[in-house]
């Protein structure tokens, strides 16, 4: 694609610069793309209203068309003229988790154009709890279609260097507010099946779902240790390639830490007779137990909040650092333990050794 200037626009998370958030607002109400924070990964927004405008979001990505895009809101009101009804149960998600990390799958409205949805009778929404992200969604008087602000298949930008990276002289404006507050995306969740139905793990958790929904579904997909074949795929984007190093990587699981260290290590070893260069993803403890070319701790062993938080970056340090195989421990699936696990193992391929 041609070559775009793409503006840096530094603004403060908690209290944004008006005069700043109205430049990027500008140029999403004249149609342009800007990569903003969201309190889970950075976003790259487009007006959802405006097909061509939400087409630049795909072709600065590299987005697969049929991968449809969340559409973001700044109040919860907003979310009335999108979809076609409203189920009890979802003002009752609304009003527990927006603004928030859920993303709620509903029939749409008419306005709502079918690039957004990749031509799907449903849109995703989300109101996000993001000083910036509410500042620029009111400034621009329009929702704001926005993915993660990533190439696709590449790990989810958790910095506005990250979005750099990927996106820069591809899109319009970076508003680079510092790091994300989750680091993982939102959870996604179908609320127009009869059960709701999970479709992606994320900020807010399973358990936190099941309190006020009673009954939830998981779809096959969150916790499919082999690549499935899926058939019918209600959210598209899970069929992709996703969140990917460039370098190999291998998860080891199990229940006993002391095994799944071994394993890490003997595997370590293994490829680094061979001559590779290897990584190793680590937490506190068990880092400096490790032998390897460059080991990184994801955070405090029992600390989910610090390892979802630092994921996404730690994958593209290694990157960085060129590496040829990482390998990672695994930990539970115990709140938002489900969604580091589900894109770990999807950016490994599920290329997973159990210890059990
Ligand atoms: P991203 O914002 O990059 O995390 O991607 C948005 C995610 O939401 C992808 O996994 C999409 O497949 C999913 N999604 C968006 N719209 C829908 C929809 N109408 N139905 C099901 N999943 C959706
Ligand atoms: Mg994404």
């Amino acid at each position: 694609m041609r070559k775009m200037e793409t503006k840096i626009l530094k603004v403060t998370p908690s209290n944004p610069e008006i005069h700043v958030i109205k430049i990027a607002a500008e140029i999403i109400k004249e149609g342009g793309t800007v990569a903003f924070p969201t309190e889970t990964v950075y976003g790259l927004g487009a007006n959802a209203l405006d097909s061509d405008a939400v087409m630049k979001i795909f072709i600065a990505k590299n987005r697969p068309a049929d991968n449809p895009l969340i559409v973001h809101v700044s109040s919860k009101e907003e979310i009335h003229f999108l979809v076609e009804e409203l189920p009890e149960k979802v003002e009752l998600l609304i009003e527990n988790f927006w603004p928030g990390p859920l993303t709620l799958i509903l029939k749409k409205s008419k306005i709502v154009p079918n690039e957004t949805t990749a031509g799907l009778n449903t849109v995703a929404i989300r109101m996000p709890k993001h000083e910036v992200a509410l500042a620029l969604i009111e400034q621009a008087g329009v929702p704001i279609a926005a993915p993660s602000a990533n190439l696709a298949g590449k790990p989810s930008p958790t910095l506005a260097e990250h979005v750099k990276k990927d996106l820069y002289g591809r899109i319009d404006a970076i508003i680079d507010a510092g790091p994300t507050n989750i680091g993982v995306e939102s959870t996604v969740i179908d609320m127009t099946s009869a059960v709701p139905m999970l479709l992606r793990p994320g900020g807010i958790t399973l358990e936190q779902l099941k309190n006020i929904l009673g009954k939830v579904e998981l779809h096959p997909t969150v916790l499919s240790e082999k690549s499935l074949l899926v058939e019918k795929i209600p959210s598209p984007g899970m069929k992709h390639r996703h969140y990917a190093p460039n370098a190999k990587l291998i998860i080891i699981e199990g229940k006993k830490m002391e095994k799944i260290m071994n394993k890490v290590q003997e595997i370590a070893h293994e490829y680094m007779k061979e001559g590779k260069k290897v990584g190793i993803l680590a937490n506190n403890e068990s880092k400096f137990m490790y032998n390897a070319d460059v080991i990184k701790s994801a955070g405090n062993r029992n600390d989910f909040t610090e390892i979802a938080r630092n994921l996404f970056r730690l994958l593209r340090e290694f990157d960085e650092e060129n590496v040829d195989v990482v390998i990672a421990e695994g930990i539970s699936l115990k709140g938002i333990g489900l969604a580091i696990m589900n894109r770990l193992r999807k950016a490994a391929s599920y290329n997973i050794i159990n210890v059990d």
